[in-house]
């Protein structure tokens, strides 16, 4: 490509709200422009990457399976009523109305429209298992967005849904995938950890997020060197290991999972005694209700709820109706994150209750009928509460660090929650309806490309690893006036190209500084300079990486690059 027929803009000037590296370099360097808050454009070399990162998540999708489709972005209102998430996902998900003041939502996620899709169609076991994917545009009306393609309103990402007819079948597929995740990242030349995840409201129970090791993440996560041992730190499993081999445990007899209950029974999971120190509130969610537990300090109008104990969406408003909540679990966060019309409706409410459950999203981690304060003591519990830096890894081996976290991908096993509440039922072998086992599964895809961008960069510009690069070589002539350099340049630009490297050659008639700084911005792995050297029919090569330059005769050029 030549640098003149394409589009690069590229700006000497940090912009004025780019907080980050990857944000201020992807600007920089020509890759991408802002349109409106969260909503970026791609410019050409912005696209490339794209695609190659695109690249990489289809051949390991497909490789693990799966196969492609393509839903739409428009989505009716109606399914996601039918989920129940119409009224409990808030203002991200952004909706609007059509001619016949219709009501739409734009797809922030895909789990109603694949579950719809294939409860029409697929009616036996022996169709099952189904494992489909897209790379599609998403839409959340985040509340904060920000650091440019890490947080967006409008991003692409690889999201994928399976179907099963058993926990078994789901199983396999998750492990496959979790796999095929582990190759992206790794493909993509990230460091990386996949990590134990909180299901948040979304019911279910196993859930992994692949984190990114970056300062500027939002997540906080905690591992181990020398284990595989990592957690999202919403997550409590040391709480809950360490929970389960204290007397404590001993003690509790009944251990129970929390699946989907009814009011009355979420009721009974949650205590609000006071003299433990535990508040209850309940909050108002749009339509939905949420039954939250919280210790320690937590601010109630500007829901800073921190030290969450337990958390519940529960349905008051059409209890007569579902009679159900979406699961409950120590840092259960989810519908009051995103929430911005929190209406707290009572502070220490249904003060009648009198157990209280502790656990997280693991079959055997919950115990019912527990009392903090009677059955264990606040310092106890604050103790156990948070897994600290330094601490012994859960599984015995090596000590706990803290990192902070980008979620690049999100892996999760969703069970029937949205089969049940949809009716997507298959026959089975003995010709009984049965709710298809779910899994979902997703891959920010414009995300990753800010983080590599964020850990793939130094002072002059972007270091994009060879496999992600826009182009690879980016050739430079220094002087395009001086017709024996424009000549052999134009001479290696056909040869390269023939040789299948992909080049980018900058023929504009610039001063050689911008052409040179413009080119480490770019951040290409190889920069070819064609200069006052040419009629002897030597050039330049540099590394960008490690800044290495050698002169070589052109005829080297070739076995220089490979
Ligand atoms: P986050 O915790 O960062 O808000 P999420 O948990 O809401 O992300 P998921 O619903 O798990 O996101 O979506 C799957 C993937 O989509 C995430 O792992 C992330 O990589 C990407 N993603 C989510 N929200 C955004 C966003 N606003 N901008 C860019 N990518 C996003
Ligand atoms: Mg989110
Ligand atoms: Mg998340
Ligand atoms: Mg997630």
């Amino acid at each position: 490509m030549k640098q003149s027929m394409t589009f690069i803009p590229t700006l000497r000037e940090v912009p004025a709200d780019a907080e980050i590296r990857s944000h201020q370099l992807l600007l920089r360097a020509g890759y991408m422009r802002q349109n409106s808050s969260g909503v970026y454009s791609f410019l050409p070399l912005g696209k490339k990457v794209l695609q190659k990162i695109e690249q990489i998540v289809r051949e390991e999708m497909d490789n693990a399976g799966a196969v492609e489709l393509l839903m739409p972005a428009l989505q009716q209102a109606e399914f996601w009523q039918e989920s129940g998430r119409w009224y409990t996902y808030g203002p991200e998900l952004m909706r609007l109305k059509d001619r016949h003041d219709r009501e739409f939502a734009l797809g922030a996620t895909h789990e109603e429209v694949i579950t719809s899709l294939v409860r029409d169609e697929i009616k036996s076991y022996k169709r099952l298992p189904l494992t489909v994917y897209q790379i599609q545009t998403k839409f959340r009306d985040e509340k904060r967005p920000r650091f440019g393609l890490l947080r967006g309103r409008e991003f692409i990402m690889k999201d994928a849904y399976s179907f099963h007819s058993n926990q078994e079948s789901l199983d396999k597929v998750y492990q496959r995938l979790f796999a095929a995740y582990s190759n992206v990242f790794s493909r993509c030349g990230l460091d990386f950890r996949a990590v134990i995840a909180d299901s948040g409201a979304m019911g279910g129970k196993d859930t992994h997020e692949f984190m990114v090791l970056s300062e500027v993440g939002e997540d906080t996560i905690a591992y181990s060197d020398s284990s595989d041992y990592a957690a999202n730190i919403e997550m409590a499993p040391v709480l809950l290991d360490e929970v389960k081999n204290t007397d404590l445990a001993k003690e509790i007899e009944k251990v129970e999972t929390i699946g989907k209950k009814t009011i009355e029974e979420v009721a009974s999971f949650l205590q609000t005694d006071a003299k433990a120190c535990i508040k209850s509130l309940l909050f108002k969610v749009d339509e939905k209700f949420v039954l939250v537990l919280v210790r320690g300090d937590h601010e109630v109008n500007d829901i800073k709820l921190k030290n969450i104990y337990g958390a519940a969406n529960v349905d008051l408003a059409s209890a007569e109706d579902t009679k159900e909540v979406l699961g409950c679990s120590i840092g259960s966060l989810g519908p009051i994150k995103s929430a911005e019309n929190v209406e707290v409706i009572a502070d220490q409410a249904v003060e009648e209750l009198v157990n209280a459950v502790c656990g997280a999203n693991e079959e055997d981690y919950h115990y019912m009928n527990v009392n903090p304060g009677r059955d264990f003591s606040v310092s106890q519990y604050a103790d156990i509460r948070f897994i600290q830096e330094g601490d012994k890894s859960p599984d015995g081996n090596g000590l706990i660090k803290f990192a902070k976290g980008i979620e690049v991908g999100h892996v999760f096993k969703l069970g029937t929650r949205y089969s049940e509440a949809m009716n997507a039922v298959y026959l089975d072998e003995n010709g009984r309806n049965q709710p298809m086992i779910m899994g979902c599964y997703g891959i920010g895809v414009s995300r990753t490309l800010a983080a590599v961008a964020e850990q793939f960069n130094d002072e002059n510009g972007l270091l994009w690893p060879s496999n992600l690069a826009p182009y690879h070589v980016h050739l430079i002539p220094v002087n395009m006036k001086d017709e024996v350099q424009a000549a052999l340049a134009e001479e290696l630009y056909s040869s390269l190209k023939k040789q299948g490297y992909d080049v980018l050659m900058d023929d504009r008639q610039e001063r050689p500084g911008v052409k040179f700084a413009d080119s480490d911005l770019i951040g290409l792995p190889v920069r070819v300079t064609v200069g006052k050297k040419a009629s002897e029919g030597i050039i330049e090569v540099k590394i960008r990486k490690s800044g290495e330059m050698l002169e070589i005769g052109t005829d080297a050029l070739v076995e220089t690059l490979s």
